[in-house]
């Protein structure tokens, strides 16, 4: 029988480097052509490894910013990974996407490449707090991702807040929510019966 269990991608690439940021992440995008080829060969090494002992649920492409990439590029692994490795036929294969970085039409296109889930880096709706984090996008561009990211097929969304930044008070975190509530007046977000 086989173990289940979920892979891992991570995509180095970013507009620029966030103030608070711990993630291995590089702005430098000349070597988009080697890393990715690398990546394929380690990609050939650990299905070796695992391609017989386990079954892949979920692929998650985090980072980084994945969304940064062209569509086909993540197409291109995701295709090289259901090759080398049992992945099931109804996988989850989630993408981390940063407002700023995409388009409903890009959305689309990720869509088409297999992305089937999107977690969306908002951190915060406040324009003081995304400045102070040195974030690209805006609130409103934040609310239009997750909007698009719905208009272009996408069921399974969420998204991140920061909670605990400097001078950040209850009626502030409170606020937050209240937006975030907003942004989910969406079908998808709303009780079935
Ligand atoms: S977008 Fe994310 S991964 Fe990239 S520098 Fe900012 S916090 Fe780090």
């Amino acid at each position: 029988m086989k173990q289940v269990a979920g892979l891992y991608v991570h995509i180095p690439f970013c507009d620029h480097k966030c103030i608070y940021c711990d993630f291995y992440s590089i702005i430098k995008d000349d070597n988009k052509t080697i890393y990715l080829k690398n990546l394929l060969n380690e990609i050939n090494h650990f299905s070796s490894i695992y391609s017989t002992s386990h079954q892949f649920k979920t692929i998650y492409f985090g980072g980084g910013t994945p969304s940064i990439m062209e569509p086909e590029y993540l197409g291109s692994i995701i295709s090289h990974l259901k090759e080398k490795f049992k992945i099931s036929e109804d996988a989850e294969i989630t993408m981390e996407t940063n407002p700023g970085t995409v388009s409903l039409e890009k959305l689309k296109r990720f869509r088409e490449q297999g992305i089937n889930r999107i977690s969306i880096g908002i951190q915060s709706f406040d324009k003081k707090d995304l400045k102070f984090l040195t974030r690209i996008h805006t609130g409103e561009a934040a609310v239009l991702t997750v909007h698009d990211a719905y208009e272009a097929g996408f069921r399974d969304i969420s998204i991140d807040l920061i909670f605990n930044l400097p001078g950040q008070t209850k009626r502030k975190w409170k606020k937050e929510l209240s937006k975030s509530r907003q942004v989910c007046q969406l079908p998808i977000f709303q009780p079935t019966v």
